[in-house]
């Protein structure tokens, strides 16, 4: 019977009992339905309708009514003037970085705790992916963190500003809303105004999420959105650019659809460019799924709460709350566990994964990829930490109307 006298005198358990933690997550969940994913769609009656109408009008490609209207309706939600509708959110933050003039050899910073995507498409572009630091503050990009580090690397060179280790350009900045929780763009603003970054916003995980009553989405001079299976809303796959500048958007819509000019036809394309066009019948569920995105967000923030609820008085562990001045979307809810207990993470998994909880830990940092290990970076005290301690929990909408005791439902 050995605890140290720090723990004996935090009255703190040496090694943890993982039951309470099942138990609050039943009363969040119910028990009825498992397992319980991580996050799943779920579809209706009209989601059938407009597919079906693809098919029976044999518009399912490239062209159609509904890529245009599911554009007008995430513009119109993001609060952007312009939306381009992309493939998938990998493609589009490929061509979004491009189009806001990422070139081979240019330095993107980003944070190293993000989805692999956001750092593949930085490479996509040629471009070196230039790792900083996270902040609890937001779960996402820390702009302080970041000014400081460019105060240490970043000299000017022939007008640009370069990173004096490498040599190379430092462009653009990618903040990653992390789990739908906003990035403090005002002072990330004022970093990347004093760099001449270009920022380029990876919205992917947080449509419908606001900051200061304003879209993520709407911070940068362009940002990425994703429809993928797991997102908030789902296109099957699929992706968007939002932009309130009208030429960037003409830009942006002829470079991902093979630049081909406009004629009836002839085929005259006048650049190298990318077949990056979400197909019409990915569209017209997304245009089903958009009708729904308000009640899904409403949804997400009660199950949001519950969980908050649940582990309000919790030992050991709390759920992350969203960030001072923003309304999160909650795309996945997290569990944070205090420091001393980081070692127990992997051990909590095994129980939640027994107990049909298919919960998960976070991306493994970037920085530790074997492809990525050897690029540019910050120090990341940070990203270590929230590493080592944070898992995710199940966060479909759907589960908001799971009954807290849950035992009769189905
Ligand atoms: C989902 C996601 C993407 C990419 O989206 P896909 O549509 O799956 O290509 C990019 N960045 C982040 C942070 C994401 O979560």
């Amino acid at each position: 019977m050995s605890i140290s006298s720090a723990q004996a005198s935090q009255n703190r358990p040496a090694v943890l009992d993982f039951k309470p933690v099942l138990d609050a997550v039943d009363a969040v969940l119910g028990v009825a339905q498992r397992p319980v994913e991580l996050h799943e769609p779920r579809f209706g009656q009209r989601e059938r309708e407009l597919v079906l109408d693809c098919i029976d009008t044999n518009w399912v490609s490239s062209a159609g009514k509904y890529v245009t209207r599911f554009e007008e309706m995430v513009a119109a939600a993001t609060g952007s003037r312009h939306a381009v509708a992309i493939v998938n959110g990998t493609a589009a933050l490929h061509a979004a970085l491009v189009l806001e003039g990422v070139e081979a050899n240019d330095e993107v910073l980003l944070p190293s705790i993000t989805f692999v995507a956001t750092a593949n498409a930085v490479r996509h572009a040629g471009a070196v992916p230039h790792f900083v630091d996270s902040t609890w503050d937001t779960l996402g990009l820390d702009p302080r963190a970041l000014e400081a580090h460019l105060d240490e690397v970043a000299v000017r060179q022939n007008g640009a500003w370069v990173n004096k280790h490498t040599g190379r350009r430092l462009r653009a900045v990618v903040p990653v809303h992390i789990f739908g929780h906003p990035v403090d763009m005002a002072a990330l603003g004022a970093v990347a105004a004093r760099y001449d970054l270009v920022i380029v916003e990876d919205a992917t995980e947080s449509l419908g999420s606001t900051l200061n009553g304003k879209g993520c989405g709407t911070f940068g001079h362009s940002a990425v959105l994703s429809f993928n299976g797991n997102k908030i809303i789902t296109t099957g796959g699929g992706g968007m650019i939002v932009t309130d500048d009208e030429a960037h958007a003409r830009h942006a819509r002829h470079f991902t659809s093979t630049a081909k000019k406009a004629h009836a036809w002839a085929f005259e394309h006048d650049e190298v460019a990318y077949n990056y066009r979400l197909p019409n019948i990915n569209a017209a569920l997304g245009c089903a799924q958009m009708e729904r995105l308000a009640g899904m967000v409403e949804a997400k923030r009660v199950l949001a709460k519950r969980y908050l609820d649940a582990f309000s008085d919790f030992p050991w562990a709390r759920i992350y709350r969203e960030p001072k001045g923003s309304e999160s979307n909650y795309w996945l809810n997290t569990l944070v566990l205090d420091r001393e207990y980081a070692s127990e993470r992997d051990r909590l998994l095994e129980a939640l994964h027994g107990h049909g909880i298919r919960a998960r830990p976070l991306w493994t940092p970037m920085h530790l990829l074997p492809m990525y290990r050897d690029c540019p970076r910050a120090a990341l005290p940070v990203a270590e930490d929230m590493n080592t301690r944070c898992i995710n929990l199940p966060s479909s909408p759907f589960l908001a109307g799971a009954a807290p005791e849950g035992a009769n439902q189905s």
